[in-house]
């Protein structure tokens, strides 16, 4: 008998039919003989309005209760779920992330998960009932539960398809698939049949919420088959397989299987840095003491100045102000003279195992963008991806004219069947 994981997000169980719809298909799941463990987020906007109300009451929250207050919208949705199932005429029984042992570090808000002991959810399955577990959520060495960071209910969904050894993890959300564009800005994104997990990786790295980056990671490491799909409609999805087993398909693929966009970053240049060898690694230092994830570095010596240099990079928003208050209070030892900060900034992002064989993709990134008077603040690469920030007025502009440039349009509009997009 296979064993199906079945992930469903805010936007599947917004509100009390939508609960109703989804525990349907569960159901059905269930009847045509599958053991079913499902996965469930908090409805719809939950999640940002339980933010919100914490930044009502203070503008500092203490990150374990805040966690405590964001695992209750799993908690709400796994309960409404399971009843619902329930009344499907299947067994049901709802678990939070503590009491389907999903155990995690101590990293408040954005937890890793050390591991998983399935006992309570395989003897649930094993009598014959459906599992449906809180996703975002586990417990750490005290006993407190934690939270998997934004978006994390995926991860939960392929840590526990992992470790119940599943034939697929289905990641059930508001659109068809994964798409060449986030259809809610690019109308004209063309569904994607088979993606790498090495490309969706790059586009889930740069912005692309549809997969948590690291569901992606797991489902790499452990080789669990991704189906992502639409809990609205019963089209088949994007298939999310193997490097090697999609390599066959990358003689034939478009050079760039996406775009992605990212408003989450921020800008951080620190001008008349010392030219000297050491000066870099020291201020790198004082970023990762702040726990900043830098993702772009730019550094030039400025010709007007000899002996200094100035070095610009990017880091998340929510990171910024830790960040940039490491960097002041080191600022003398570290030799800066000035630090500048620019708070929004547009990121675009092409990715494409095809990329490796094929030259002149830059050149045809720089024509479609310069074509339309964009200006390019700073650019990286991997082996099978170009960012490049603009600014954040000209995001979505660059985005559709990349899509188009590339020869991404497709025929039909995206549908987009719910959510807010929040
Ligand atoms: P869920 O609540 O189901 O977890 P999310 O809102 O986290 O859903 O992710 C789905 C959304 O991801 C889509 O509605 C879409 O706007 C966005 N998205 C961004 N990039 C892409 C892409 N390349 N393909 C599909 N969806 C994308
Ligand atoms: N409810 C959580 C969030 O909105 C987790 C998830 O939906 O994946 O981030
Ligand atoms: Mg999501």
């Amino acid at each position: 008998m296979a064993l199906i994981v079945q992930k469903f997000g805010g936007s599947s169980v917004a509100d009390a039919a939508s609960i109703k719809r989804v525990a349907k298909r569960i159901a059905e799941t269930k009847r045509m003989g599958n053991d079913v463990v499902v996965v469930v987020s908090a409805m719809g906007d939950t999640t940002d309005d339980l933010i919100d109300l914490a930044e009502q009451v203070t503008n500092k929250p203490p990150s374990r209760e805040m966690d405590i207050l964001l695992t209750a919208g799993e908690r709400i949705s796994m309960a409404l779920l399971a009843m619902a199932v329930t009344d499907e005429g299947i067994e049901a029984h709802a678990y939070t992330g503590q009491q389907a042992g999903l155990l995690t570090d101590d990293r408040y808000g954005q937890a890793s998960i050390l591991g998983i002991v399935p006992e309570r959810i395989l003897r649930t399955v094993k009598d014959g009932a459906v599992a449906i577990v809180a996703g975002f959520q586990g417990v750490n060495s005290q006993n407190d539960v934690t939270t998997l960071g934004r978006g994390g209910s995926d991860t939960t969904a392929v840590a526990f398809a992992a470790a119940l050894h599943a034939e697929v993890c289905e990641i059930y959300t508001d659109v068809d698939g994964v798409f060449s564009a986030d259809p809610r800005i690019v109308p004209a994104a063309g569904q994607v049949a088979l993606m790498t997990y090495e490309e969706t990786l790059e586009l889930a790295a740069h912005g692309a919420k549809v997969l948590h980056l690291r569901a992606v990671e797991f489902a790499r490491k452990f080789n669990v088959p991704l189906h992502v799909r639409s809990s609205f409609s019963n089209k088949e999805g994007t298939w999310i397989v193997s490097d090697n087993l999609s390599q066959q398909k990358a003689m034939e693929a478009p050079v760039i299987s996406g775009v992605a966009h990212d408003r989450s970053q921020s800008k951080i240049s620190v001008v008349g840095v010392p030219d000297v060898p050491v000066a870099a690694s020291k201020i790198f230092a004082t970023v990762a003491s702040a726990d900043g994830n830098i993702d772009m570095i730019v550094q030039n010596t400025a010709l007007s100045t000899p002996g200094q240099s100035n070095i610009s990079f990017t880091v998340p928003r929510t990171q910024l102000t830790g960040v940039v208050d490491a960097l002041k209070a080191e600022r003398s030892e570290l030799g800066i003279k000035e630090i500048q900060v620019t708070d929004e900034i547009g990121i675009v992002s092409i990715v494409g195992a095809g990329m490796r064989s094929h030259s002149g993709v830059s050149a045809k990134l720089f024509t479609a963008l310069s074509d339309i008077g964009v200006n390019i603040d700073m650019i990286s690469t991997s082996e099978i991806r170009i960012s490049l920030v603009v600014a954040p007025d000209a995001l979505e502009e660059s985005v559709r004219t990349v899509h188009t440039a590339f020869g991404l349009d497709s025929e039909s509009e995206a549908i987009v069947y719910g959510g807010t997009g929040r």
